[in-house]
């Protein structure tokens, strides 16, 4: 349709060649220009040869080419009346008004004229007509540069004005942007379209993957976390995951960052918490004595505390780095007694697992430990050293061959319940019962036996209802 349009309109153009037309209402004229083009053309084929001589008279001529629908009707009326004077052109029309006697043909020249006038110029005007299509939907990022062209779906006889220019929205929602066209007569036309901003990226979190602290030390895991956003919303930032920053140990843990629009982003990091650094000094105990709170003389010489004549060392009472014994020998001869007892009772198979130990490798044991488990922890299953019963020389850790050795899963197995049975019977208590730990200072130990000769072992022993050294004593197990 359009195609045919055009054809018809060349061929209209080359008998008047108008060079000017604005395009003030280009829908209302094509659809009207259609109508008389088709007319108007036909007719001038007919006619092309009886106006030669007026339509190369007039080949360069400018004419006036601004007319309304209205004009285009009378057109159509003043051509039926007088189908063949429609060819001509503006100075012939003069130029036959002048010669013209009889007025009613004055006039009817007159309209043919400007008929044809109507006629050419819309067909011009159907050539130039201006259109600019917007894109109907534009969802757009917040904040996110975009082409002016990039809103123009496409536009016919005009261009876009700064079309390269790029523009952003910087709030969410409805936006509206404003567009500028100019025609082939520089004359300006503004569109504006409508956009929606939206914001679906998350935002970008800047963090450290690896946070060291010391264990017990007061510190902000959001602190340096760097949070931003494509847009302007409120971000929410969080740590997601359990820690425990007075616990030593290595935490896997998330930054969570949300925006209001529903966004989020989460990235892992790692929070070690290092054990305090313990300063171990060898302790000192002030030489005393006092009776105990059960009424037993106790004493402390050269820093060992002796209560109703037995050694004891826990977390209140400790020796000096310099007390270095070994394996008491009474001791190592009961130990004996003892796995020959086993032996007879079915186990043939226990040892020592760890005897004496000096200060110096309690030492290096305790800060291992407190390495791998923070303080805190290690002093509930290991002494600091000074404060080891091991250091006596008097205790023994018992293992059986086929069992776990020095750990809690002995607990309850046939030989720990033999060894807390008969134990006592060769003067060695079950030094850290179940369920004393607030007496002793230490978890369950089923494996740690202390010789304290068979007269109070079997008191402590108490029908294997153990009596702990420290209630037995009236004293405390409590590092200063
Ligand atoms: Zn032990």
């Amino acid at each position: 349709m359009a195609e045919n349009v055009k054809k018809k309109v060349n061929k209209t153009k080359k008998s008047s060649s108008p060079k000017n037309n604005n395009s003030k209402s280009p829908k209302k004229k094509s659809s009207s220009s259609k109508k008389v083009t088709s007319k108007g053309t036909t007719k001038t084929k007919k006619k092309t040869g009886t106006n030669k001589n007026v339509s190369s008279k007039n080949k360069g001529k400018t004419t006036q080419t601004k007319t309304s629908s209205k004009t285009v009707k009378k057109k159509n009326t003043a051509k039926k009346s007088v189908p063949k004077k429609e060819n001509i052109n503006i100075e012939t029309t003069i130029e036959e008004i002048k010669k013209e006697k009889n007025p009613l043909r004055m006039i009817i020249i007159i309209l043919s004229a400007l008929g044809i006038i109507s006629t050419s110029s819309l067909a011009y005007f159907n050539q130039s007509k201006v259109e600019v299509n917007l894109k109907k939907e534009n969802v757009l990022e917040i904040n996110e540069k975009y082409a002016l062209s990039s809103f123009v779906e496409s536009v016919v006889n005009c261009e876009q004005i700064n079309k390269n220019k790029k523009v952003s929205f910087d709030s969410l929602g409805e936006n509206k942007i404003t567009l500028s066209f100019k025609d082939k007569n520089k004359n300006n036309i503004t569109k504006e379209a409508k956009v929606k901003v939206v914001d679906t990226n998350p935002p970008e979190i800047k963090f450290k993957d690896k946070i060291t602290v010391t264990e017990g030390d007061k510190v902000d895991l959001l602190k340096g976390v760097i949070v931003t956003d494509n847009s302007k919303e409120k971000i929410e930032a969080k740590i997601d995951g359990k820690y425990n920053i007075k616990k030593a140990g290595t935490y896997k843990l998330k930054y969570v960052a949300k925006d209001s629009s529903g966004n989020s982003k989460e990235v892992d990091f790692t929070l070690v918490v290092e054990p305090k650094k313990v300063e171990i000094k060898p302790p000192k105990n002030e030489d005393k004595s006092w009776t105990t709170s059960k009424g037993y003389s106790a004493v402390t010489k050269n820093g060992i505390t002796y209560i109703n004549g037995v050694l004891v060392v826990n977390k209140t009472y400790s020796l000096p780095d310099s007390y270095n014994p070994g394996l008491n020998s009474t001791v190592k001869n009961k130990v004996d007694e003892l796995f020959a007892a086993a032996k007879e009772a079915g186990f043939d198979s226990m040892s020592i697992g760890s005897g004496f130990r000096s200060y110096k490798t309690q030492k290096s044991l305790y800060n291992s430990y407190v390495k791998r488990d923070g303080q805190t922890k290690a002093d509930t299953y290991s002494a600091r050293p000074g404060h080891s019963e091991h250091q006596t020389g008097l205790a023994v850790d018992i293992c059986h061959k086929g069992y776990s050795c020095i750990t809690s899963a002995f607990d309850g197995t046939p030989p720990a319940i033999w060894l807390n049975d008969n134990a006592y019977k060769y003067g060695f208590i079950i030094r850290y019962p179940q369920g004393k730990s607030n007496e002793t200072g230490y978890k369950y130990e089923s494996w740690h036996l202390r010789y304290v000769g068979e007269d109070l072992a079997t008191k402590l022993y108490n029908d294997g209802n153990w009596i702990t050294l420290e209630s037995y004593f009236g004293i405390t197990s409590q590092y200063k």
